[in-house]
């Protein structure tokens, strides 16, 4: 509130290219924190826009249904982990996580387990800015402190030792099946970000440690919450991340990339077996219904989006986009300010030893006609994925040089 950061007042979008009002060009690394997988202005998801304007924008979603609802329901059903049949539909990333947080809870009361309103989660985590996400976010990283005495507390677990492709721990494992062994009668679910921990630290781990997680949660009568927000629709490579473990988590959230970045919508899907159980409790429905519910302007560009997206040879390009990320990102590897360099699917990392002067380190990259949006030690790209090569080779070369430059760095934390 004291020390505004500049904003950039923006013109225009089209492919992966922001105009600015002033006309300077920038290529775009952030596709608007990760949802705008087509990049902008996009001619399907305009048609299916206006198409669906003339139609309704909106009607409420209770005791009245529509086709793009259905239409979106029976997509996600078809293209998400085999076994997650019934879809909720809600406004936004941070709503489908408390919608999940619910569903486990109610599902927990209807077996007859009042106790069990305790999450486990791992630290380093990121579910967003509403109350029970904010709750399950990293401790130290997210807004605990701040906030102390109003989030409800759950249980921390280190999160899974990095690398996506490094051995399993057994050391790890075993800490694991301890935390699980004290905390798990107390607890609703399990909820994690599978493999690529987003906002927290971009961050991956090896997929093996879900295959643990899911038989923890089993043995131990958890369920297990996967939170695909940023993770779904193919940015790690796999269509959705717990493809990575090919196994199918008890609930799955599902938002940002959802509409192609279009309109703010999200997704809570369950296996039969959650709504079945919930349907049988004395509430019989899962308690949430918001105004916006399923809106049908956003769920017909939800539609034209998945559509696009699956026609689109979207494995080749994010194998591509893959390949060119860590080509063209090598060089930072030697550079002195910086720790570490990762790519995995379409995430480029460079995490350097010092926090960044985000004011300073954005001037230079909009002067450079780039727009990435750094946070603490992590310069990271997460570009639409219709990003030429030479695209992605400007993206990583004004990184590779904004981390060559002391004057964007602060002094040691
Ligand atoms: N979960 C994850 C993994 C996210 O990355 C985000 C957003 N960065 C959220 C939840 C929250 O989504 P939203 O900002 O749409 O509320």
């Amino acid at each position: 509130m004291s020390e505004p950061l500049p904003a950039y007042p923006v013109a225009s979008a089209t492919a992966a290219t922001i105009t600015l009002a002033d006309g300077q060009e920038l290529t775009d690394g952030m596709a608007s924190w990760w949802c705008a997988i087509h990049g902008y202005n996009v001619a399907e998801l305009n048609e299916a826009a206006a198409a669906q304007l003339e139609k309704m924008s909106h009607v409420m979603f209770g005791g009245l249904t529509h086709e793009p609802a259905v239409e979106l329901g029976k997509r996600l059903v078809d293209i998400s982990p085999q076994g997650l049949n019934r879809v909720f539909l809600a406004d936004s990333g941070s709503v489908s996580v408390e919608v999940a947080m619910k569903m486990a809870v109610q599902y927990q009361q209807a077996r007859a387990k009042r106790g069990r309103t305790k999450f486990l989660t791992f630290r380093g985590g990121y579910h967003g800015d509403t109350t029970g996400p904010m709750s399950v976010c990293d401790p130290e990283g997210g807004m605990h402190s701040l906030f102390n005495g109003f989030l409800p507390v759950h249980r921390f677990f280190r999160k899974p030792p990095p690398g996506f492709t490094a051995p399993m721990e057994e050391a790890y494992l075993e800490e694991l099946r301890m935390f699980f062994a004290d905390y798990a009668h107390t607890a609703a679910a399990f909820i994690c970000e599978p493999v690529v921990q987003g906002a927290g630290g971009m961050y991956f781990y090896n997929p093996d440690y879900l295959s643990v997680l899911k038989s923890l949660c089993e043995e131990h009568g958890l369920l297990l919450i996967f939170d695909e927000i940023a993770t779904g629709f193919g940015r790690t490579g796999k269509l959705f991340a717990a493809g990575h473990a090919g196994l199918t988590p008890d609930i799955l959230c599902l938002g940002k990339a959802l509409t192609g970045g279009y309109l703010t919508l999200a997704a809570t899907l369950c296996t039969d077996q959650v709504a079945e159980v919930i349907g049988r409790s004395q509430a019989k429905v899962l308690m949430h219904g918001p105004t916006f519910m399923a809106n049908p302007l956003a769920c017909a560009i939800a539609c034209a989006s998945i559509d696009l997206l699956l026609r689109s040879n979207w494995a080749e390009r994010i194998t591509l986009l893959s390949k060119h990320l860590a080509l063209h990102l090598r060089p930072a590897a030697q550079l002195p300010l910086v720790k570490d360099v990762r790519v995995l699917g379409g995430i480029g990392v460079i995490e350097t030893h010092r926090p960044v002067r985000v004011a300073e380190i954005q001037a230079f990259f909009v002067a450079q006609g780039v727009w990435i949006r750094p946070f603490g030690r992590l310069i990271y790209l997460m570009p639409p994925y219709v990003v030429t090569e030479a695209e992605v080779e400007k993206l990583c070369s004004v990184m590779v040089a904004a981390c060559g430059r002391v004057e964007f760095f602060a002094g040691e934390k």
